[in-house]
């Protein structure tokens, strides 16, 4: 058995964070590989050093003193080696991140240097080999992410190494300039290397006990999912659901590698199991609720649409021409709606309209706004009777107006339109009805 452990964040906060990350990759051996986060925050109040290195990189940009903050930094790494009671001296490192920013080195380069400096004192702490992620995950000259090059180099390189540190966010591209992943990235990197070394599991530490069913700050104390798939968890993190970054799954997907979240403050709770398939029913019929705000329906009304070909063609082309990807288009005989971000469709909007009834020429266009979309997603739904009824008993209980119903054709979702003041109701509703019912 091999694993790749990820530490999050919060998870390496401090030597007593860093200590019981330790514990758990020595309390089992097939913990080999370990990718950790930049030192998170202590509590609420604290800043990020990500955070603190953006903000070393603009004052230097803009020819300020950045001196101060990089001290902050360093005292961030001095108090962990402190704590651990090491003998590590990080001046050498922290003389060469100043010279490499005052040579511009690049906003990525900063922030970099985050997961690097824990890279460096985990893997002298926990004895493992440390692998600069610079020399083995690849980025194009694009700064995109290049899957296969490095899935090669790394699994060359890690096969002649017992144990090792792989610092996650960064790579390089092929001039060795540094490249990050998108905020949260250190989730991709365990991920590569997960599928690098054909791992039997992904461990994903971070400061929850797994997925919860939905959202806390809407339902309180919501339960946590014990297993989900690819899938629905694709479908619930599109919507809105957080923990992991949405590009983590892929590596690992395509190998069918499971991930593990689980939280480094209750090593003992078992977490979310996160799976390419399962025989496993879900604990409730539905798996998770999830959502987001601020959606416009764009409703268009022609007479006999039904059997104009290409009517609905020409509509979303209006959207196309104006770079705004639609996320639902539920249609009836005569009419089709577009539902899309109110955000990006507000700017536009006279643009697309004006489109539409160019191109499809349409009797009647009307706009719906304010509106939220909730996903109810769960593999166990096509296999019981009566999932839609409840949803929807429940909405009418809680007096809530449906504005749109689609269903995905795999029947593993349902997607429902609602005012956004209806938003938190709704997700109270739905998620009562499936787990305070216990069916
Ligand atoms: N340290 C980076 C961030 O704050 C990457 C990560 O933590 O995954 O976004």
């Amino acid at each position: 058995m091999k694993k790749v452990v990820k530490f999050g964040g919060s998870s390496l906060a401090s030597a007593e964070q860093f200590k019981k990350a330790a514990d758990i990759v020595k309390s089992d051996i097939s913990r080999r590989y370990v990718v950790p986060s930049a030192p998170g925050k202590r509590d609420s109040k604290d800043t990020k050093v990500t955070d603190l290195l953006y903000r070393c990189y603009d004052l230097a940009e803009a020819g300020r003193n950045y001196h101060e903050v990089l001290f902050q930094i360093r005292g961030r790494y001095d108090g962990i080696i402190k704590g651990l009671g090491m003998d590590l001296d990080l001046s050498e490192e922290f003389a060469e991140i100043e010279r490499k920013i005052d040579a511009h080195a690049g906003k990525a380069y900063a922030a970099s240097r985050g997961e690097y400096l824990n890279g460096k004192i985990m893997a002298a702490y926990l004895g493992f080999t440390f692998v600069d992620a610079a020399e083995v995950i690849y980025f194009n000259e694009d700064g995109e992410f290049e899957p296969e090059l490095t899935d090669k180099v790394l699994a060359e390189k890690l096969s002649g190494i017992e144990k090792a540190v792989i610092p996650g966010f960064y790579g390089a591209d092929p001039e060795g300039r540094i490249c990050t992943f998108s905020r949260g990235g250190s989730d991709i990197t365990g991920s590569i290397v997960a599928r690098a070394i054909k791992a039997s599991l992904y461990e994903n530490w971070t400061d929850v006990s797994g997925f919860l069913l939905t959202d806390p700050h809407i339902v309180k104390d919501p339960v946590i999912i014990n297993i989900i798939t690819y899938k629905e968890l694709r479908e619930l993190s599109y919507m809105g659901a957080g923990v992991l970054h949405d590009e983590a799954i892929f590596p690992v997907r395509k190998a069918g590698i499971p991930i593990n979240i689980r939280n480094t403050n209750d090593p003992d709770a078992p977490g979310t199991m996160i799976v390419k398939t399962t025989g496993a029913k879900s604990r409730y019929t539905i798996t998770g609720i999830a959502g987001r705000k601020g959606f416009v329906a764009v409703n268009v009304e022609k007479d006999r649409m039904n059997s104009e070909i290409g009517f609905g063609r020409k509509v979303l082309e209006a959207f196309e021409k104006y770079g705004i990807s639609f996320e639902h288009m539920p249609s009836g005989i005569d009419t089709l709606s577009v539902f899309v971000e109110q955000e990006a469709f507000e700017p536009k909007e006279q643009a697309v309209l004006a489109a539409i009834n160019r191109m499809a020429a349409p009797d009647v266009i009307s706009i719906d706004t304010d509106l939220a979309l909730i996903a109810v997603v769960g593999r166990s739904m096509k296999d019981a009777r009566g999932t839609a009824g409840r949803v929807f008993a429940s909405l009418a209980h809680a007096r809530i107006n449906v504005r749109m119903i689609d269903q995905g054709s795999d029947e593993e979702n349902i997607i429902i339109g609602v005012k956004n003041d209806d938003f938190e109701p709704a997700i109270r509703a739905i998620y009562s009805i499936f787990v305070d019912t216990r069916i």
